[in-house]
């Protein structure tokens, strides 16, 4: 299952694929003859625009901090790709958080 993935919830209604700059990462799938779309992990860069555009709440997140830091704290070798945004939204804080998790 990718990070983002499409509840039961979902009705087919495309507004997602709209929101998406991530050409394929949405991709067409029928369930029990229904419309749905789904989320292909590999394409996906887990932005979050889908989750505004959804008006049915389909759209989910596995939420692995809990194994990340669990990870760490095993000594695992953990490369640590940021967003862009980050720096913008957090712009006094993200360098105490790059150096903490470095640190860790
Ligand atoms: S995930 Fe939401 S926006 Fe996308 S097709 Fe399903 S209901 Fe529509
Ligand atoms: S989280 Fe972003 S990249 Fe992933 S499917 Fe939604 S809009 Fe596309």
């Amino acid at each position: 299952m990718s990070l983002v993935y499409t509840n039961e919830n979902c009705v087919g209604c495309n507004k997602c694929i709209g929101a998406c700059s991530c050409m394929g990462a949405n991709v067409q799938a029928e369930k029990d003859g229904k419309n749905r779309i789904e989320v292909d992990g590999t394409k996906c860069i887990a932005c979050g625009a889908c989750f505004d555009a959804c008006k049915h709440d389909a759209r989910e997140f596995c939420d692995d901090t809990e194994r990340f830091f669990a990870d760490l704290a095993k000594g695992e070798r953990i490369s640590l790709l940021l967003a862009p945004a980050f720096k913008a939204n957090y712009p006094r804080e993200y360098e105490k958080v790059l150096g903490g998790l470095k640190q860790v």
